[in-house]
């Protein structure tokens, strides 16, 4: 199913998204070096550099939006641009199609993680990529009760080693969460749909709000790739970002919010609030983040399917009290 939903010629499912990402990694060899997006997911960081690392694979971190930049990048050791857009939590866009052109004339591999459009808003595959992987935890399994991960290759002999992979490492998911999987799939259309035009009211409220320094979602009009990302992806998702204007403030909007929680993952039916710096992104040295706008200012909400006046209320409610 998945690589059907993908346009892909094989899929393998993994025990979770990392474990679909570390097998990807058994393509490289001691020496490889991998250019990635300059704001990846602090999970996939972690595995690349405190993991990957002392093995003798070596990444770089850049625009991945300005194809120049990456092309210049790529050196005689690089073989693969690991890619994700819209990037997490700060909502920067690659160029897929660029970023796939650039790999096909170096000879090198194009992957994409997905995770946060999922195949219903883009297909990447379709724009020139090579690889194409998922946390099937988040918009995929879509209800906070399942770890699952997923690479969907263009080439079925790519599938045929993550196939092998999967069963020499055993990242192998359980029957059950496969089942759970599928059951969660039927209805990606109907939670995406709706998450997203929660994720709109939501942008929209919080960029006009005064305790708010700056909203981070593609749609709005002042998002700097606002049309890269539309020539891309029919659609801007559901997760938005934000930084109060007050840093200070953070802790008790978190903990004064009722109807959305504080908690790590996204793309389930409820909405949850992270605290990237401290949260998601922490294994992430204090002048890394930074260097990439990423502020202890910034939260990342992932905006379910519940009524949109609940949560406007709540986040309402809870930007008062912050900033009282
Ligand atoms: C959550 C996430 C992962 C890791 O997936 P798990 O299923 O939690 O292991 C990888 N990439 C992105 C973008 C994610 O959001």
């Amino acid at each position: 199913m998945l690589a059907e939903l993908e346009g892909g010629a094989r899929a393998v499912a993994f025990s979770s998204g990392m474990a679909a990402i570390s097998a990807i990694m058994t393509l490289f060899r001691s020496g490889d070096h991998i250019l990635c997006s300059d704001d990846l997911y602090g999970g996939t960081y972690r595995l690349f550099e405190v993991l990957l690392r002392p093995y003798g694979l070596t990444f770089d971190y850049v625009d991945m939006g300005d194809p120049k930049a990456v092309a210049r990048k790529v050196g005689k050791k690089t073989k693969a641009l690991f890619v994700e857009t819209p990037t997490n939590p700060l909502m920067k866009i690659a160029d897929l199609a660029a970023v796939a052109a650039v790999a096909k004339q170096k000879g090198i591999l194009s992957i994409v993680d997905n995770t946060f459009m999922s195949p219903l808003l883009q297909r990447p595959l379709g724009l020139g990529i090579d690889i194409v992987v998922h946390s099937a935890t988040k918009f995929l399994g879509g209800h906070n009760d399942v770890i699952l991960g997923a690479v969907v290759t263009a080439d079925a002999a790519v599938g045929d080693k993550m196939a092998f992979a999967q069963k020499a490492v055993g990242a192998v998911p359980s029957p059950f969460d496969c089942w759970l999987l599928l059951r969660g799939i039927k209805t990606l259309s109907v939670r995406v749909e709706r998450a997203q035009e929660n994720a709109q009211k939501v942008a929209e409220f919080l960029a006009g709000h005064t305790a708010v320094a700056r909203v981070y979602y593609p749609r709005l009009p002042d998002h700097p790739r606002r049309e890269m990302h539309f020539a891309q992806a029919k659609g801007a998702g559901s997760v938005v970002s934000f930084d109060l204007s007050d840093a200070k403030a953070v802790p008790k909007f978190l903990s004064s919010l009722k109807t959305v929680l504080l908690a790590e993952s996204l793309g389930g039916v409820e909405s949850l609030v992270t605290h990237p710096a401290t949260m998601t992104h922490a294994d992430i040295p204090v002048e890394e983040q930074v260097a990439v706008g990423l502020f202890p200012s910034l939260v990342r909400m992932s905006v379910g399917i519940e009524a949109a006046d609940d949560l406007i209320a709540d986040l309402g409610q809870a930007l008062r009290r912050a900033v009282r």
